[in-house]
């Protein structure tokens, strides 16, 4: 049994290690090695970082720096029952400290070993930041309307629908769903935005909130990862009547609820729901919107007309009584001044 001598030390042994004892051996054995500064790239933008040649989304800069770590410890193959315990520590940062406690066995010794190194991080801008620096864009969505010029207010809440949109889609990953530039012209707003996709989605987001349409015009302008890209043009029209629009259709005097591809309204003096074809809307007068209504007493009320003083001339004029009238002569009601007469509003 114990008839072996170390052939370095002399030493008598149980067992010998690398042809030699167990002292000896832990002598010479080192169990792990470690750089002491290791680099990892992030985007100082999205926070996406680098690994092997691929930017990846949505990692804690801590867990990249734990992983460049372990990808760098080399641990002796002798050594077996290996157990590592991890500690990070952020200096700052640019800058995180790990730490390895390795314990393991080597040979049927027990062995551990402590070691630390400093990770360093480096900002780059990873491809889609470098994308949006360089201003790039696939979709092009011009905001217009039919047959006028929509309205600041409009374009304003375009544009917040059509970034919130975006927003969403982002924060699901697509990292390509951002407004890249916008431009001002005379007949609406042109938003660029980076994925087609996006601002596809986006302008379904604003037809379904505000009416309208779109269609859309691709145009081949270059290759990505391999692939045609094509950059496309989204003709977004908003129509031509917005809510509180009120029109003369077909002798009615109707306020626009709903616009769309059929114009939702009320007649203003039965109350009746009018559901107008494009064709209908397109035939029709426009007289005004509530926006544009003045105030005027109400100077008395019978049962089919009403008497309202109006507010310019402070003639009294008769007009048939609206469906919604219901207060008494002396209040003041909204009217809009119309080449058909004054017309009362709800
Ligand atoms: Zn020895
Ligand atoms: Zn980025």
């Amino acid at each position: 049994m114990n008839g072996l001598l170390c052939p370095r030390c002399g030493k008598k042994t149980d067992s010998l290690c690398d042809s030699v004892c167990g002292d000896c051996f832990l002598k010479q054995f080192t169990l792990a090695t470690l750089p002491q500064v290791l680099h990892i790239t992030t985007c100082s933008r999205c926070g996406a970082t680098l690994e092997h040649g691929r930017w990846v989304d949505g990692k804690k800069p801590e867990d990249t720096a734990i992983e460049a770590a372990e990808r760098e410890l080399m641990i002796h193959d002798k050594a077996e029952g290996i157990s590592l315990g991890v500690n990070v520590e952020k200096i700052s940062p640019y800058i995180y400290r790990i730490r390895f406690h390795i314990t393991a066995t080597a040979c049927g010794l027990p062995v551990e070993q402590d070691l630390e190194t400093e990770i360093r991080v480096e900002r780059n801008a990873c491809d889609t930041c470098s994308r949006i620096a360089a201003g790039y864009f696939e979709g092009i969505v011009q905001i217009r309307a039919t047959g006028r010029h929509p309205t600041e207010e409009e374009k304003k809440e375009c544009v917040s629908i059509i970034c919130a949109g975006l927003d969403r889609l982002y924060a699901k990953g697509d990292k390509l769903a951002f407004l890249s530039n916008s431009m001002k012209r005379k007949e609406g707003t042109d938003l660029y935005i980076g994925s087609s996709g996006a601002a596809r989605i986006a302008c379904r987001a604003v037809v379904s909130d505000m009416g309208g349409s779109f269609s859309e015009s691709p145009a081949l302008f270059g290759m990505k990862d391999g692939k045609d890209v094509y950059r496309i043009t989204f003709a977004l029209r908003l129509p031509r009547y917005r809510k509180g629009d009120v029109l003369r259709l077909k002798g009615r005097t109707m306020q626009v609820r709903m616009p769309g591809k059929t114009t939702r309204g009320i007649d203003l003096i039965t109350g009746d729901s009018i559901l107008a074809t494009p064709e209908e809307t397109e035939s029709s007068e426009y007289l005004g919107n509530e926006r544009d209504a003045v105030k005027a007493v109400l100077v008395a009320t019978e049962k089919d007309t009403v008497m309202v003083m109006d507010p310019e001339t402070f003639r009294t004029v008769t007009v048939r009584k609206p469906y919604f009238l219901s207060g008494e002569a002396g209040i003041e009601v909204p009217v809009l001044k119309t080449a058909y007469g004054l017309i009362l509003l709800p």
